[in-house]
């Protein structure tokens, strides 16, 4: 049977992706070896009926043994490994949630709704790296693909509402941390205290040194945070410039489209969510911006542009944990009928990370 060897399982993206692998019943088809770098030799969790003692995820020759591996454990993790690993002959598939080598020219970035033909073409060219995409741009073509199908994308400005979980395990107990501490304060604990001291108390836990922010280095709840990653060049964060050029990648299309914009962490636990500006190459009626949106894929749910539809539907709290990526808000703009205004969630630990990862370790064996 194909080996699958998993590093990173222990992590946000690698829980959500055993999850969904026993979920589905991805085991039937592939015999799972879990790594780490922390607790090699430790028993592993229960996959297929059988608990395995974890292997060590810095040994090359362990590695070495698995048809592919999928690593989920992050950036520094894949430069330390994966060179190593080919240079010592491996020939299997690497599949990585990570966005290390994403843009090199012999990796292809892995989102089959999408780009299915690219990544049938890759496999039968010989190429052996899948990368996941960055989650935000990822969940962004999900929703809105139809749009760059039918050629009306002339330029996109987003910005970003990102989850706290997109930046780890370790994040989002901070994020619970740093929500406890508010909730503890006195003024919180009597509804008849006086709102102003109950916001006075905030704003100063929120400044205390005593604040846990360790992780983000500053206050995420009852906050957020305007940078993502580390700065590039022209001012963007390194999240924004992932925009542009994952977008076009993923997408191979004969035109450079601009994408750019503002990526902000706010204090949601799980799932990115993403206003969008599109310029369209032409004025398109809006029902037929309507009907492409809503059947571009089964999980696309094309959320109608009101009220009562837009609170129940079109937000993390609604569509994490799922595979549901809403669309709703759309609209064209005052700024003419060429613009295009809309608003998307989607769970970035499924779209956006694990899901594309297993889809591809089942593409690859001809399941799927
Ligand atoms: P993470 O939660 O920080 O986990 C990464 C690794 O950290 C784990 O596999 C584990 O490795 C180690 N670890 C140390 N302390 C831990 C703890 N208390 N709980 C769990 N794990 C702990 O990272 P991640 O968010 O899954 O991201 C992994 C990669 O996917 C990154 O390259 C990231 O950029 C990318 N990615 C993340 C998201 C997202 O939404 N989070 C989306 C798309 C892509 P050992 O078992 O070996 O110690």
């Amino acid at each position: 049977m194909t080996t699958v060897g998993i590093v990173g399982w222990r992590g946000m993206v690698g829980s959500v992706l055993l999850e969904r692998m026993r979920a589905e019943n991805d085991f039937q088809h592939f015999e799972p070896v879990l790594f780490s770098t922390s607790q090699a030799g430790t028993p592993g969790p229960e996959l297929n009926g059988k608990t395995e003692p974890l292997r060590d995820a810095n040994d090359l020759k362990a590695l070495g043994e698995m048809d592919m591996i999928v690593s989920c454990q992050g950036g520094d993790y894949t430069k330390e490994v994966h060179g190593a690993l080919r240079k010592a002959g491996y020939k299997g598939l690497w599949i990585d949630a990570a966005s290390s080598l994403r843009m090199e020219e012999n990796a292809v970035i892995i989102l089959d709704p999408v780009n299915r033909k690219v990544i049938d073409r890759a496999l039968e060219s010989g190429v052996r790296d899948f990368i996941g995409g960055n989650c935000t741009v990822s969940l962004m073509l999900m929703g809105i693909h139809s749009l760059f199908d039918n050629g009306w994308v002339e330029w996109i400005s987003a910005s970003t509402y990102q989850a706290a979980s997109g930046a780890g395990a370790k994040n989002m107990r901070e994020l619970v941390a740093q929500m406890g501490a508010i909730a503890s304060v006195p003024a919180a604990r009597s509804a008849s205290s006086a709102i102003l001291d109950l916001d006075r108390e905030v704003a100063s836990r929120m400044r205390n040194p005593e604040f846990p922010t360790s992780e983000f280095g500053a206050p995420l709840a009852g906050s957020l945070i305007p940078w993502i990653d580390r700065g590039v060049d022209a001012g963007q964060t390194r999240e924004e410039w992932k925009g542009h050029v994952e977008t076009n990648k993923i997408l191979g299309l004969p035109r450079e489209v601009p994408v750019d914009g503002v990526c902000v962490r706010i204090g949601a636990m799980r799932s990115h969510s993403q206003a969008l500006t599109i310029k369209l190459t032409r004025d398109v009626p809006l029902a037929e911006i309507e009907s492409a949106i809503s059947g571009s894929n089964p999980w696309v749910d094309f959320v109608p542009n009101d009220k009562a539809e837009t609170l129940r539907r079109l937000s993390p709290a609604a569509c994490s944990g799922t595979l549901t990526v809403p669309v709703g808000r759309v609209r064209k703009m005052k700024l003419g009928p060429e613009y295009l205004s809309l608003f998307t969630v989607g769970d970035q630990l499924l779209w956006g990370a694990a899901e594309p990862l297993r889809r591809m370790v089942l593409i690859a064996l001809g399941k799927l």
